[in-house]
């Protein structure tokens, strides 16, 4: 198949899942069939294929692990190339822990997207804004995306079955646009591990030769370079437990990204010194001292209720402008699974949302009175009695009546009109 990789720049070449996208796009199908008729013959090679149904809503087929290696595989074979691990971060699997370092749901900058149109250059979603930890644009110094501005829907899987790159997945409505200046402020630290994270990508995006530096290889050299080989003395200067390091350094588990990123901003070491050549320029180096805090990892499962508790909490304190649904569709989870998990805030909400409705649904019935009265008036002036349907097309109706009190209302109007004493020229 005639299709190249997509990339603006080295760090910047896109994931796997994107290009599988792009892929159905160009053979004009639905992504389903393509996964259905191209990819899961080639996943089940000489294997008796399960009845597929739906497509998997898995975000890791541009991650480290299994799902990785399996779509990789298949879409090798499929274009006829050897080279698709580096549209995932599997070149990285010596080097980084893999534990939360793959986004399971989609991140985007709407710059970037609008640029790629704008530019009539090839839409796609690069493979740096599935990093977890990535969660600013640097280019645009905007913070990445994570619900639709259309309809709102927020954890969004990488594949649903007609969905396109660029697009959302619960509405498929264009999702590059201009957004306004943004009040939040970027923070620095956030900016330089984008950064760091694109110019990490920069060595295994380009080329699929390279070799990394394994973890425990390029802790030991940090540590021994800049912090005279002290593992509790590099724990402290990077907001690290020394005794973890002590383990990545031993090689009992990889290092996370987060560590690197934070020895790069403390001593300027670059990612290619770090994974690449080994070579430090201790000299130069940045001498920062930032006070890191320490970070803890939350499971997942948590950090999902931790969400939604927010959400809900935020709901409330908006007056009740969104729905119990509307939260539920933000996180990509169903509305039972809210009331189940949080059912106190769920029904305060849900009570809230019912009054706010209301009041919204008399506000709506009033403002379309006066306009109904408006045009009907107008009308009567030039001697014309309008039909129900142009009444209500004009007054921001669709001209077709699906509840009776748009029809109550005009009738209204019409007696109200009649009585009014006629305008005489
Ligand atoms: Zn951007
Ligand atoms: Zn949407």
């Amino acid at each position: 198949m005639d299709i190249e990789m997509a990339s603006t720049h080295g760090g910047r070449g896109e994931q796997l899942s994107s290009l599988a996208l792009r892929c159905a796009e160009r053979l004009s199908v639905p992504f389903r069939d393509f996964y259905r008729e191209l990819i899961t013959p080639l996943i089940y090679e000489g294997r008796p294929m399960p009845d597929v149904r739906g497509i998997p809503v898995n975000g890791t087929v541009d991650g480290m692990l299994q799902a990785a290696t399996i779509w990789v595989k298949a879409m090798n074979s499929l274009m006829d190339r050897s080279d698709l691990r580096r549209a995932t971060l599997l070149p990285w699997r010596q080097s980084l822990a893999p534990r939360a370092l793959v986004r399971t749901h989609r991140a985007w900058c709407p710059v970037c997207l609008h640029n790629f149109a704008l530019q009539e250059k090839t839409v796609y979603e690069p493979l740096v804004w599935r990093v977890a930890d990535v969660v600013v644009c640097p280019h645009h110094r905007v913070r990445l995306q994570v619900q639709c501005p259309h309809c709102g829907r927020g954890r969004q899987p990488s594949f649903g079955a007609s969905t396109r790159v660029g697009c959302c997945r619960g509405c498929g409505k264009w999702l590059g646009r201009l957004i306004p200046e943004e009040a939040t402020t970027i923070d620095e630290l956030d900016t330089f591990l984008s950064r760091s994270v694109e110019d990490a990508l920069s060595l295994s995006n380009v080329s699929d030769e390279i070799d990394l530096v394994s973890s425990e290889i390029a802790v030991r050299a940090l540590r021994d370079v800049f912090w005279c080989g002290s593992s509790s003395q590099m724990g402290r200067a990077l907001g690290v437990l020394p005794s973890q390091v002590v383990h990545f350094a031993a090689g009992t588990f990889p290092a996370p990204l987060h560590l690197f990123v934070r020895a790069s901003y403390a001593t300027g070491a670059s990612m290619e010194q770090i994974f690449a050549s080994n070579r430090f320029d201790v000299k130069a180096s940045a001498g920062r001292e930032p006070h890191f805090e320490v970070k803890r990892s939350v499971p997942r499962r948590l950090q999902l209720g931790a969400d939604l508790v927010m959400r809900l909490n935020n709901a409330l304190a908006d007056g009740g402008k969104q729905s119990v649904g509307a939260v539920a569709a933000a996180l990509n989870i169903t509305g039972t699974t809210v009331w189940r998990r949080e059912r106190e805030l769920a029904s305060r909400l849900a009570q809230m949302h019912a009054e706010y409705a209301g009041k919204e649904t008399r506000a709506q019935k009033e403002k379309y009175r006066t306009e109904v009265i408006a045009f009907i008036t107008a009308c009567a002036a030039r001697g014309i009695t309008p039909g129900r349907r142009q009444v209500d097309k004009e007054c921001g109706g669709v001209g077709r009546f699906s509840s009776d009190w748009k029809r109550a209302v005009i009738k209204d109007a019409m007696r109200q009109v009649a009585m009014l004493p006629k305008r005489t020229e």
